[in-house]
């Protein structure tokens, strides 16, 4: 079994998957991994492969216990296991939203839980692939010195971790004061050369592009097709977690766009060897803020168009020129697709809303949450759907964001669930008064 690289354009060539390459020599379009679906369909039935996938849940074989190598015969079938650069990440749950659900009058509403793992975001899946890449190309004699990304912040803090954890020097190019503390701490703590440049996320990857053209600096950006094949096994854990049963939505929140072109991926191929039959509706939620997808999507995806992204809470998603659009167009057209865009302030009040019911969402969680709210809303998402959304980090990392959101410092936002501390003297009489109001006013104003 061998996975190459190929043109999405259908170009003829194919590269190996240790070749320093990021886009079609031809086309210039990015390029894809391809499997030999037909030598893994005669490998195992449907049945055996999800026999084979459930045995190694939760194993401590290496490498078979992570959530992404636990597929390695789909992910990347030719690395030596002693290659992967691992920390068992994916597993993550998917939280039932029942009483959030209900409140939009859908009973079957998921949230796949993508920031419970390593860094805190779903980045971590897209980059034990990359890495191990690059740590087996090292290992057998390549010249690649160091990897490198630009980010929003969350893909630099994946990087980082990953790269500290094999050894191999890591260099993250950031959008000066427009990532979370967190976010910049990741990747300082794990030793990797930190850039803060006074630019965008769109200039930060012109600027990183450039410095890896000699191939000794390994790119490490979305554009780079190994990270899909990591984080395609999103809809692989997802059909494992529902007992292959296919959800009839799934809502995921794109800037970049790698990810919703991932989880296509993976749906497809999981069709392809016989493991899932049926297809379900891809949903990309949008900040307003940078929304050129959305804005495409109304044109019936004609004439594509970058925009200069406005600055928004969703930081991780505030991208005006997404480099895998053209992936993500071609998964919405065979998903059945939707694009539906949020507001600053309706994100921030679904992820607020969201908490009350015991989340603990990240903004970008907070777009793709409130674009539920909308399709419940419209009648576009059923009732007796089930429903999946995908978190794509975990709320901690975004503490900005939610002490604005309670200090009601957020501009142009109500803040309509803000909740403060209320600050009282030490005293148990005066305490005992207060609680008895509070909670009433909890009980009656229960959401
Ligand atoms: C990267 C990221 C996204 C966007 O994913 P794309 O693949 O760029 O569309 C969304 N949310 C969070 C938290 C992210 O880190
Ligand atoms: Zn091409």
């Amino acid at each position: 079994m061998n996975a190459v690289f190929r043109c999405i354009n259908g170009c003829d060539g194919e590269y190996p998957l240790t070749e320093v390459i990021y886009r079609c020599p031809s086309c210039g379009s990015l390029l894809e991994v391809a499997h030999d679906l037909e030598a893994l369909r005669e490998k195992h039935s449907g049945s055996e492969w999800r026999e084979l996938f459930n045995s190694r849940l939760g194993t401590t074989r290496w490498p078979y216990g992570s959530g992404v190598w636990r597929y390695k015969e789909m992910v990347i079938p030719n690395i030596d296991d002693q290659s992967i650069v691992s920390m068992y990440e994916g597993n993550s749950n998917l939280f039932f939203a029942k009483r959030f659900g209900e409140m939009f009058g859908v009973k079957d509403l998921w949230v796949k839980m993508c920031g419970n793992t390593h860094t805190g975001s779903f980045k971590d899946l897209g980059m034990t692939v990359l890495v191990s890449m690059v740590n087996s190309m090292i290992r057998n004699g390549s010249p690649v010195k160091a990897v490198a990304c630009a980010s929003t912040g969350d893909t630099s803090a994946a990087l980082a971790a990953y790269a500290a954890n094999a050894g191999i020097p890591s260099i993250v190019f950031l959008p000066a004061n427009k990532i979370t503390t967190a976010q910049l701490v990741q990747p300082m703590a794990n030793g990797s050369i930190v850039l803060a440049l006074d630019t965008d996320f769109d200039g930060c990857m012109k600027i990183v592009q450039d410095v890896t053209k000699n191939n000794e600096i390994y790119l490490a950006n979305s554009m780079n097709s190994l990270r899909i094949e990591g984080q395609k096994t999103i809809a692989a854990e997802i059909l494992q977690q529902f007992d292959m049963e296919v959800p009839d939505t799934i809502i995921i929140p794109g800037g970049n766009l790698g990810n919703v072109s991932a989880l296509g991926k993976g749906f497809k191929e999981l069709k392809a060897l016989g493991i899932i039959e049926k297809m379900p509706r891809i949903v990309v939620a949008q900040a307003e803020h940078a929304n050129p997808l959305y804005m495409a999507y109304k044109n019936g995806y004609e004439n594509f168009s970058a925009v200069q992204a406005k600055k928004t809470l969703a930081s991780a998603i505030q991208i005006g020129d997404p480099v895998s659009v053209d992936k993500a167009i071609s998964t919405l057209k065979q998903f059945n697709g939707i694009v539906e865009q949020a507001s600053e302030s309706e994100l921030s009040e679904a992820a607020a809303l969201a908490d009350r019911t015991g989340m603990y969402t990240c903004p970008h969680t907070g777009v793709a949450l409130a674009v539920f709210m909308k399709l419940a809303q419209s009648g576009a998402i059923a009732s007796d759907e089930r429903v999946v959304v995908v978190s794509t980090a975990h709320g901690l990392k975004f503490s900005e964001f939610k002490v604005g959101y309670h200090e009601k410092s957020l501009e142009n936002i109500t803040c309509s669930h803000a909740n403060r501390p209320i600050e009282l003297a030490a005293d148990s009489g005066l305490v005992s008064e207060v609680l008895e109001r509070e909670i009433e006013k909890v009980i009656n104003n229960r959401i």
